[in-house]
C-alpha cells in the first residue's frame, strides 16, 4: 500500500539514545533540556531570530491572534487546512475570505485589498504546500492599512525566501511538526517572530501565562512541547537535508513524467525561493477526471489525498462567500504520494496509472 505520505523514522535506537537524557533525569516536559536543544538547533540551522516549540501547529495560530490582541475581521485564504480558519473563529474574530491566485494557489493580494475595511485587523495567509505567498505585496498592504500579518507556515519548514528563513516574515509565523509534515515530532509545532517583545508575550501565552512558579504575567494556555516530542525532532533533524534531496529527486521525476500532458496543471513556485518539495499537487481538467484517476490509483492500493478539499469558504460555520478560484482548484486537486522511502519505480508506476486515465 502506498499512502500520500509516510513519516520519516530513523532507527529507534537513535530516538532512545536521545531520549535517555530526559528519561534519566525523570524530567519529561515543562521546557526540558531536549526542547531547548531542539529550539537551538533549528534556530542555528535556519538563522532564525526566535523560536518557541509547541505541542502542535494549531495552538500557535490561536496564540498569535491572542498575543496581537486581534479583534473584528481577519482576512484569510479559503485554500488551506481547516485550522487556518477555525483558529480565527475560535478566538471570536470573523474570518473573511479572499480568493487565491490560480497558478500559485496562494491568497491573492488584490483580493485581500478588496476585502479590507475599517473592521479589518489582520491577514492570516498560508504558504500553500510550502510555496511562499506574495510576501512583498502582503507586507505593503499591511503597512498601507496598518494591519498585522500572521503566516501559517505549516508546510514550509526549511523554505527560504530572498535568502531568509520563511519563518522570519510576518509579525508571527507558525509551523506544524505533525507526523505528516516534512519535518516532524509526531505532534508538534512552533511559533516564530523577529520582535523580541512579542516573542516574550507568545512565550507567556504558551505556558499558562506563568512568570515564575507563583506569578502570572497574564492569561495563557498550555501549548508546551514535551521531551518525547523534542527527542523525535532531534532524531529526525540531522536527516533533514537528506530528506529534502530525496524529495526533490522524486518531485522532479513526477514532473518530468507528467509535464507533457496538457490536461494537467502544476503549482508555480515563487521566484527567489529555495523550495522544500513538501507536496506534489496535481490539478486536473475536471473533477470527473480527478475521480477517474483517484479510483484507478485506489484500485492499485495507492492513496493520494484531495488536499485541500473542500474550499474553506463552503464550510457552513465559517459562512464564506463564493470563492471561484479556490472552489474550482479544490475540486480538481490531488496530492500524489511523496515521501523519503518512495521509490523511483513507484513514482513511474503512479504516473503510468495517472496517464492512462486522462
Ligand atoms: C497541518 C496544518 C495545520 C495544523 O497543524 P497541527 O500540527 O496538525 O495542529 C495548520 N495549517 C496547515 C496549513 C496545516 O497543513
Amino acid at each position: 500500500m502506498i499512502n500520500v505520505t509516510k513519516s520519516f523514522l530513523p532507527d529507534q535506537a537513535e530516538y532512545n539514545a536521545i531520549l535517555k537524557l530526559s528519561w534519566d533525569k525523570a524530567w519529561v516536559t515543562n521546557r526540558g533540556e531536549l526542547v531547548k536543544q531542539l529550539e537551538e538547533k533549528i534556530k542555528t540551522k535556519f538563522k532564525i531570530t526566535n523560536i518557541i516549540a509547541t505541542t502542535n501547529g494549531t495552538l500557535p495560530l490561536q496564540i498569535a491572534i491572542k498575543a496581537l490582541d486581534l479583534k473584528g475581521e481577519i482576512i484569510t485564504t479559503p485554500f488551506s487546512y481547516i485550522a487556518t480558519s477555525s483558529c480565527i473563529a475560535w478566538e471570536s474574530c470573523t474570518p473573511v475570505f479572499a480568493d487565491i491566485e490560480v497558478d500559485t494557489f496562494n491568497i491573492d493580494p488584490l483580493q485581500i485589498e478588496a476585502k479590507i475595511n475599517d473592521k479589518t485587523t489582520a491577514i492570516i495567509a498560508t504558504h500553500v504546500f510550502g510555496n511562499p505567498c506574495n510576501i512583498d505585496a502582503i507586507a505593503q498592504l499591511a503597512k498601507k492599512y496598518n494591519i498585522k500579518v500572521i503566516y501559517d507556515a505549516a508546510h514550509a519548514f526549511g523554505v527560504t525566501y530572498k535568502d531568509n528563513s520563511i519563518f522570519e516574515y510576518g509579525e508571527v509565523s507558525t509551523c506544524s511538526f505533525h507526523a505528516t509534515k516534512i519535518f516532524h515530532t509526531g505532534e508538534g509545532g512552533a511559533l516564530f517572530t523577529k520582535d523580541n517583545a512579542l516573542n516574550d508575550k507568545l512565550y507567556y501565552h504558551h505556558n499558562f501565562g506563568h512568570d515564575g512558579p507563583e506569578h502570572f504575567h497574564g492569561i495563557g494556555i498550555n501549548a508546551k512541547m514535551s521531551e518525547f516530542q523534542a527527542a523525535m525532532g532531534l532524531t529526525v533533524l540531522p536527516y533533514f537535508d537528506k530528506i529534502i534531496a530525496r524529495r526533490e529527486l522524486l518531485y522532479r521525476l513526477y514532473y518530468d513524467l507528467l509535464k507533457e500532458n496538457e490536461d494537467l496543471q502544476f503549482q508555480k513556485i515563487l521566484d527567489n525561493t529555495v523550495y522544500n518539495y513538501a507536496y506534489f499537487p496535481l490539478v486536473f481538467k475536471s473533477e470527473e477526471q480527478l475521480h477517474k484517476v483517484k479510483n484507478a490509483l485506489n484500485e492499485n492500493q495507492i492513496f493520494p489525498r484531495r488536499y485541500f478539499y473542500p474550499s474553506l469558504n463552503t464550510i457552513p460555520y465559517l459562512k464564506g462567500e463564493l470563492m471561484e478560484i479556490s472552489e474550482s482548484i479544490s475540486k480538481r486537486i490531488l496530492c500524489l504520494p511523496l515521501y523519503y522511502d518512495l521509490t523511483e519505480e513507484e513514482v513511474k508506476h503512479i504516473t503510468q496509472i495517472v496517464k492512462k486515465q486522462i
